[in-house]
């Protein structure tokens, strides 16, 4: 590609890129700006009123004649219209909803901006009359770019216009053909400065509220996966019941809460019956789904707040807080049944699966660790495949001294 279309592409592109930069950022700036305006609005209307509380006791003081007379009588009106005019938009800003008048909104602060450099030059033309002086046109055309954040394509149409305006202007009220030189010149370092300054504000405005939206895009989805890898953490891969470790650490946190609230929790144990019958008879994978569908009906079976756990292999646990040891047996083997009456249909054939579960509980006032009531649970376990598997066992913990029973 030659060089002068390369060149030309890659405006275009940087054009483009610019465009889509500013929409993103436009009604934040919009935003932005009617907030700003709220109090620069009323603050120009001070700076009028005291101009006018000024100027108006001289005026009356003297007579209505001559060059100082004529000069502080326009200042005092421009000032006085100015007033009137910031006063309808500190009162119109407080109107304007963003969301139902978009166009209005984001149109409000050029017409302000506008309205600004108007001012300024009708008070420095006014001057003219007395003094070469402008800067009122100086300082409006800096001020505009810190306070407003306009975009540079009408900003460069305002700072045209204004000049033009200025241009005239001071041919109206300057008669020095020098100082008029000088003024005009200085015009035309300040509309361009000023309006550099704008872009410069302008575009430090977008590219910081786009790295500020970047980095909120980036750290919420740093979150999100810190929470996804947090949840697999405590998850076991093949079931998505917790991981034994976590399952230990929930129990522990459930038992002193059990303590401190006098409730009873029961513990379960579960191992399937003849397990590896099964992965003999339909392999592994036969085996996984198997565990996977146990998994299933065990949290269909017991409530959100109870925990259900794999230990490993083919032995899970889960936790019953609040749950006495009678009312944990009567769940014990309505999830025995549960598993019994469900055999898993598995590639055109059906698996039987039954289990055996061992039970233990505490009272608050025995207060057993989790170390204790799984031992106990374990025990019982056992107790269930020894009597012929498919059962619930119940394992009399200490200061609990009741017959064990199916
Ligand atoms: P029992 O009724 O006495 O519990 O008999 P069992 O066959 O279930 O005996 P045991 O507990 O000794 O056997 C557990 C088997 O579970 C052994 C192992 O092959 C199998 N196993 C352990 N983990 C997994 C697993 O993640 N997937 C599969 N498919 N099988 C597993
Ligand atoms: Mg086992
Ligand atoms: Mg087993």
């Amino acid at each position: 590609m030659a060089a002068g279309s390369r060149f030309h592409v890659n405006i275009v592109q940087t054009l483009a890129r610019l465009k889509t930069e500013h929409a993103q950022v436009a009604d934040l700036a919009t935003a932005i700006n009617l907030q700003r305006l709220r109090w620069v609005a009323p603050t120009v209307l001070l700076v009028n009123a005291l101009h006018v509380l000024v100027l108006a006791p001289q005026l009356a003081g003297q007579p209505p004649e001559g060059l100082g007379y004529r000069w502080r009588l326009a200042l005092l009106v421009a000032h006085g219209v100015m007033g009137l005019v910031m006063g309808v938009c500190a009162l119109l800003v407080r109107r304007v909803d963003p969301h139902r008048a978009p166009l209005w909104a984001r149109a409000m602060a050029l017409v302000v901006a506008a309205l600004g450099m108007l001012f300024a030059i009708a008070v420095v033309a006014i001057d003219q009359w007395i003094t070469p002086n402008i800067t009122p046109f100086l300082v409006s055309c800096f001020l505009l770019g810190v306070v407003f954040h306009l975009r540079p394509l009408p900003s460069a149409v305002l700072y045209l216009l204004a000049f033009i305006g200025f241009y005239v202007s001071m041919g109206l009220t300057q008669g020095n053909p020098e100082m008029l030189l000088s003024n005009r010149l200085n015009g035309i370092t300040l509309g361009l400065l000023g309006w550099v300054l704008m872009v410069v504000m302008w575009r430090n405005f977008t590219t910081i509220t786009l790295q500020q939206a970047q980095l909120v895009a980036v750290n919420l989805s740093l979150h999100e996966r810190q929470a996804e890898l947090e949840h697999l953490s405590q998850q076991d891969g093949l079931t998505g019941l917790f991981n034994r470790h976590t399952f230990v650490q929930l129990t522990g946190q459930e038992l002193a809460r059990a303590r401190r609230q006098g409730s009873d929790t029961t513990l379960l144990v579960l191992d399937l019956d003849f397990f590896k019958r099964v992965n003999d008879t339909y392999g592994h994978p036969g085996g996984d789904a198997v565990l996977s569908h146990v998994a299933d009906l065990m949290r269909a079976t017991v409530r959100s707040t109870d925990l259900a756990g794999r230990l490993g292999g083919e032995e899970f646990m889960v936790l019953l807080p609040g749950t006495a040891e009678e009312a944990g047996r009567t769940l014990a083997d309505k999830l025995r049944r549960q598993i019994e009456s469900c055999p898993l249909a598995w590639q055109g054939t059906t698996i039987p699966v039954t289990v055996s579960i061992g039970l233990a509980s505490t009272t608050a006032a025995q207060a057993l660790d989790f170390e204790q009531l799984y031992r106990a649970a374990d025990a019982a376990l056992y107790q269930a495949k020894d009597q012929g598997r498919n059962r619930v066992v119940v394992q009399v913990t200490e200061s609990n001294p009741r017959p064990a029973a199916n």
